[in-house]
Parts: C-alpha cells; sequence; structure tokens
C-alpha cells in the first residue's frame, strides 16, 4: 500500500481550475494529461479512493487484483497510449508478451502468435486452409490503416467547420480507401471467404469480437472489427505491480506539472454558471471547462442543463443494449509454469444464471512479486452479463463454482491450491464505479452506428466536453485513451 499513499488525495485545497475532469480512468487522465502539457491548471475529480476506474488494481487479503482490464495494447508506434506518453515524455515500464494470448476451445488449444504469418498457420491449422489467409491478411491490413490513422484524425468525428478544415488537411488516401470497411460489417467478410458456415471458426471470431468490440460478427464494422480481430498481432504487454502503474503514472505527472487530482469526490452536479460549477458532496469547484469522463448515462444525471441533455439523448445507450461483467479473482500456489498469461475459455455448458459461453482468465507474470508474493499466483477471471439493469444481483456462488471446476479440469489449477477467492456481479460496478446499470466495457459496436454518429467530444457547444468508453471511438484502453486525447485536443482548438 506505501507505493500509492500519496494517490489517496482528500480535501478542498484551491477550488478555482482552467479545466475541472470528472473521473479518473484512462479517458479522463488521457484529456487532463495533454490539456496540462499545454499549460493548463487541471484538476481531475474522482469518486473512488483511487484513480484508474477499469484499468486499475486493488489491494486485498496480501494481493493486488486487477479492477477490470487486464491486457494492454497501444504501445506501439501510432498507437494512443504511446501517442499520449510521447507527448507528455513519460515512459511506461511494461513487459511485452510473447505470446498473447491462448484460446481453448472444446478439445484443443489455438495459440494466438502476435507474427501475422505464424497466426495464419495456427488458424489454418485449427479451423481449416480454406479462406483464412485472406481474411486475415485482409482484416490486419485493415488494423494497420485504423491504428495508423488514430492519432493523426483528432478532429474525429467532426461537430464544427473547424473540425472538417483539420480532417481534410490530415486526410490521406489510404484513410480515404478505408471508408468503405465502416458500411461493411466482420459477417460480411466471413461470407466473401467463404467461411460463414465454419461454425467453430465463427465461434471463435465471435467469443474474440466480444472481449474487444463488445458485440459479434453481425453488427461489428469491418473497421472496429479489424482493430478488434487482430489485436493480438501488435505488441501485448503486462505491467508489474498491475495495471494501476499506469493510471498512477498519469496521476505522478499532473500533481509535478501544476495540475491536481482529488479523490473521494464524487461530482454530484455541474451547472453552466459563467463558467462551470462542479459539485461534489463535500465542495464546490469552479473552472472555464470541463471534460466529463464518465458514461453519457451518468454524465446527463448530474447535469443541470436541460437542453443539453435533451440534445444528447439520442446518444443514449439503454440497458438492453449493453453489457456489465461478473468477475472473480483468485490467488492460488504457483505449481506450474504457464505458456500465456492471457487465455480465452470456451465452455462446453453455459455459466448458470448468467448464460455466457466463455470465460477471461488472466495470470500474474512469473515474475510480479508485488501483486503475488513468490510461489503465488493472482489471477482475474471475467465474463459478460447482459443487460445489467435486469441482472443486477444473483447467487455469485453457482457461478464461482462453475468457473472453478472449469479451470481446475482444464489444469490451471487444483482445488487445494486456492488460497483466496471473491467475486463481484453488476451491482458491485455500480456502487464502485458508479457507472450507471453497472455497465462495463463501453458502448458495444452496432452496426446501425457507423464511427461518425458515435458521440463526439463536444457536450453543451460551449466549454463543456466528454470522452471515455461511451463516446468515440468505444471500448477499450487504447480507446478509453483516444477519447481523451481528442477532447483535449477540441477544448485547445475550440478555445486557445
Ligand atoms: C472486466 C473488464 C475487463 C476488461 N478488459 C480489458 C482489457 O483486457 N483490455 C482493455 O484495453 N480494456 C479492457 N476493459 C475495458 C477498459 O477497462 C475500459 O473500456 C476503460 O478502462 C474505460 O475507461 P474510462 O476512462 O472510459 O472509464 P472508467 O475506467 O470507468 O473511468 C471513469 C472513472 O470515473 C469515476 N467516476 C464515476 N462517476 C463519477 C462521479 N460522479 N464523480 C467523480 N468520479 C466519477 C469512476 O470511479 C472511474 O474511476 C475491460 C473492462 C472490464 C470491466
Amino acid at each position: 500500500m506505501e507505493n500509492i499513499k500519496h494517490l489517496l488525495r482528500k480535501g478542498a485545497g484551491e477550488t478555482s481550475f482552467d479545466t475541472i475532469v470528472i473521473g479518473s480512468g484512462m479517458a479522463g487522465l488521457s484529456a487532463a494529461a495533454m490539456l496540462t502539457k499545454q499549460g493548463q491548471k487541471v484538476l481531475v475529480l474522482e469518486a473512488n479512493y483511487l484513480p484508474g476506474g477499469c484499468s486499475s488494481s486493488y489491494y486485498r487479503q496480501g494481493y493486488w487484483f486487477e479492477s477490470g482490464a487486464t491486457t494492454l495494447v497501444g504501445l506501439d508506434d501510432h498507437m494512443p497510449v504511446q501517442y499520449l506518453l510521447q507527448q507528455i515524455g513519460i515512459s511506461l515500464p511494461a513487459i511485452p508478451l510473447q505470446l498473447p494470448m491462448q484460446v481453448h476451445l472444446s478439445g484443443q488449444t489455438v495459440n494466438r502468435y502476435q507474427d501475422l504469418e505464424q497466426w495464419i498457420g495456427e488458424a489454418e491449422r485449427v479451423f481449416g486452409a480454406s479462406g483464412q489467409r485472406a481474411f486475415w491478411s485482409k482484416a490486419y491490413k485493415v488494423s494497420q490503416l485504423v491504428w495508423n490513422s488514430s492519432s493523426k484524425q483528432l478532429s474525429f468525428p467532426p461537430s464544427s467547420f473547424d473540425d472538417l478544415l483539420q480532417m481534410a488537411r490530415n486526410v490521406s488516401i489510404s484513410q480515404v480507401k478505408s471508408l468503405p470497411y465502416a458500411f461493411g460489417t466482420i459477417e460480411d467478410w466471413l461470407t466473401e471467404h467463404g467461411l460463414i458456415n465454419n461454425k467453430a471458426f465463427v465461434q471463435f471470431v465471435d467469443a474474440q469480437l466480444m472481449i474487444t468490440a463488445q458485440n459479434t460478427h453481425q453488427e461489428v464494422n469491418q473497421l472496429f472489427g479489424s482493430a478488434a480481430l487482430c489485436y493480438t498481432n501488435y505488441g501485448n504487454y503486462y505491467l508489474k505491480g498491475g495495471m494501476i502503474e499506469l493510471p498512477k503514472l498519469l496521476v505522478e505527472f499532473l500533481l509535478a506539472n501544476g495540475s491536481d487530482y482529488r479523490s473521494r469526490q464524487k461530482v454530484m452536479q455541474v451547472k453552466n454558471d459563467n463558467g462551470y460549477k462542479v459539485i461534489t458532496e463535500t465542495h464546490t469547484f469552479s473552472s472555464k471547462h470541463v471534460i466529463s469522463s464518465v458514461p453519457l448515462n451518468n454524465t446527463l444525471e448530474f447535469w443541470q442543463d436541460d437542453s443539453t441533455k435533451s440534445k444528447q439523448q439520442k446518444y443514449l445507450m439503454d440497458s438492453a443494449k449493453l453489457n456489465s461483467a461478473f468477475q472473480m479473482g483468485i490467488a492460488f500456489k504457483r505449481t506450474r509454469q504457464f505458456e500465456s498469461l492471457h487465455h480465452q475459455i470456451h465452455l462446453n455448458v453455459p455459466l448458470p444464471l448468467i448464460g455466457a459461453s466463455s470465460i477471461f482468465l488472466s495470470l500474474s507474470h512469473t515474475d510480479d512479486h508485488q501483486r503475488a508474493p513468490k510461489g503465488t499466483v493472482v489471477a482475474s477471471v471475467s465474463t459478460h452479463v447482459p443487460n445489467p439493469e435486469l441482472n443486477q444481483n444473483f447467487d455469485k456462488a453457482l457461478i464461482e463454482d462453475a468457473i472453478l471446476s472449469n479451470l481446475i479440469s482444464l489444469g490451471f489449477l487444483k482445488a487445494d491450491e486456492i488460497l483466496y477467492s471473491y467475486s463481484s456481479n453488476p451491482k458491485a460496478w455500480q456502487d464502485w464505479l458508479h457507472r450507471k446499470y453497472g455497465f462495463v466495457g463501453g458502448y458495444p459496436q452496432y452496426k446501425s452506428i457507423k464511427p461518425w454518429q458515435m458521440k463526439d467530444a463536444r457536450l453543451d457547444g460551449t466549454g463543456a466536453y466528454i470522452c471515455g468508453d461511451s463516446t468515440y471511438p468505444g471500448q477499450g484502453i487504447p480507446g478509453a485513451a483516444l477519447s481523451g486525447i481528442i477532447a483535449a485536443h477540441k477544448l485547445m482548438q475550440d478555445h486557445y
């Protein structure tokens, strides 16, 4: 706990700032860091006692468990997290993973190699040669276009004339060529490559898309889907000490550069009153600008201006379209070596009560004795819970038993090696991170919503902005970071 003491920052202190950022997940901290770098005095207000939100870690019973995210991409050149770190001039000690993931199908294991050729060979071995090379070559090519454009088009999606001008200035031929992929779905690619009737492959694709795009092949467009499916073909990294190391570094950057961060400050109201008044349970702060990094569903609840509320309603997704997560933390004795830290496991029998047909298991690194003492492993297991408003509380023990018996039968651990375990359901996400309905993972991809129809960073048309995984470009650490970078960019473009 010693290494995070400086992050437990309560109290009012100064109350007037250039920009107040609400929430300290990857989106909020990315926005705050970019603005601080450009000379703004920023205050980040966080409801929790620790920063990082869904990409953080917390201490329990002698172990550091991950709060949500366990896989980290985005640190290669041109990718959002790397772009952010380069802009603010800090480096992140991250361990590259040799084998990013294994997928356990009924009776066989698929190695998701980073190298494209090696991966195509593996996909042909498991799913049959037909169509695999063409499918993955195309997906990888489009994913490269997506990542290469991501930090070059910071005005996208456009919501002002200036945005359009900037986009026109930065546009490249390859970006124009990639436009048709926004209209096609992964289903179209599967059909085009003769793979739509390859049941095992479609199941594999769907399970992979669910963890990266939050939806399946019928709904995910080719732009987002290519990046989602080729996630493991880019550098995947591990942070010793846990995911909290990244938000911790960003908070330290803010504090060292004239900005501020306060924890246990839940924002209850934001008023546009000759600048902004941001009201928490205990204090009132004022600023020229506000960036909300909490989901749109939450932001519109504490936003006081009715016209903004009614204009933004059209972007809201309700619970039926969203997912939450059932999550389990397990500490156990380390008695074997693991070929990979990350494992997607397809279940022969869906989980009771929530019906999930796969689970995702992540293990702590052998050399990471900050998270788990020598000779022990700390593991996170998570899976989707649909429509979280209707699935708040259920008998966790039934699901825990099913998860453990799957892990034991696959040889990950033995029952008598378990040192500690706990689990959480959708209500925990709501109580702990305040996310409406306890929904997590971001707004899923839907084919009816094209990338330029997603919520852009401008919130009220004056000084308020929004970022986070309910806005463009959506899910995951790289997506949330990019949304924060874009919000900071638009704020500076509009006002300075
Ligand atoms: C189980 C799980 C597994 C995941 N796995 C991965 C993965 O492996 N790789 C990956 O890249 N992504 C993964 N994700 C997704 C990724 O973690 C998120 O998309 C991303 O971290 C979201 O960041 P954010 O800043 O948008 O939101 P959040 O992380 O939710 O941050 C918002 C912050 O705002 C705070 N807050 C909320 N309301 C208020 C308020 N009123 N006042 C003040 N503060 C408030 C919250 O406490 C929180 O800290 C996973 C998510 C989950 C839940």
